[in-house]
């Protein structure tokens, strides 16, 4: 089994990176962002529940997004690996998912590095397009802001396990990709 974080700020390009991490290395896609729009868009219990705090940039709890990786994970055990995409976001969520792993199928960290302007940039692009509520001038602001607090710690985390691997997020998406290739033929 071969796991993979693809790990950066909110419009860093996790999400269009990892569709094509999915498909070339036959890994299943993980994204949390995605399986809670689904429980927003059905309006399950947990959709209802999340749906004020993802509107507002912020993070869903802990235990809701543990649970919904750990049902993830158990229920497809048969895939080649996974490919994390917006999870983990917090250190307790990145204790959480090592314990769903052995130490040889530990998933690496490929962290996609973007300037804030750029970042910014996209955002409101995709703004433009998205139809996502989070993807608005007050909110993205608040998702950087998260990010940095909440979530930038864990490069640290990760850095010091040695499972760290930091690539320029800029360029273009195929650039980008043969970057986060070159990567993965070295560690697979
Ligand atoms: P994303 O599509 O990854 O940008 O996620 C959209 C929103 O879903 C985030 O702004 C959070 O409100 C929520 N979310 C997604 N993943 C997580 C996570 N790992 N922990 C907490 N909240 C999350």
């Amino acid at each position: 089994m071969f796991n993979i974080i693809i790990f950066g700020p909110p419009g860093a390009g996790k999400g269009t990176q990892a569709q094509k991490i999915s498909e070339s290395y036959d890994l299943m896609h993980l994204s949390t962002g995605a399986l809670l729009r689904k429980e927003v868009a059905n309006q399950t219990k947990i959709g209802i529940e999340v749906q004020a705090v993802m509107a507002n940039g912020d993070l869903v709890s802990n235990n809701i997004v543990d649970e919904i990786i750990k049902n993830e994970i158990n229920k497809n055990g048969q895939v080649a690996g996974f490919i994390f995409d917006g999870y983990p976001r917090t250190i307790q969520q990145a204790k959480q998912l090592d314990k769903l792993f052995t130490a040889e199928n530990i998933p690496l960290v490929l962290n996609l590095e973007v300037s804030d302007e750029e970042l910014i940039n996209r955002l409101k692009l995709r703004s433009q397009e998205s139809g996502r509520a989070d993807d608005n001038d007050v909110t993205i602001a608040n998702r950087l802001q998260v990010y940095t607090k909440q979530t930038q710690p864990l490069l640290n985390f990760y850095a010091n396990k040695n499972r760290l691997i930091s690539i320029d997020g800029q360029g273009s998406i195929e650039e980008i990709f043969k970057r986060l290739q070159k990567q993965i033929k070295n560690r697979q």
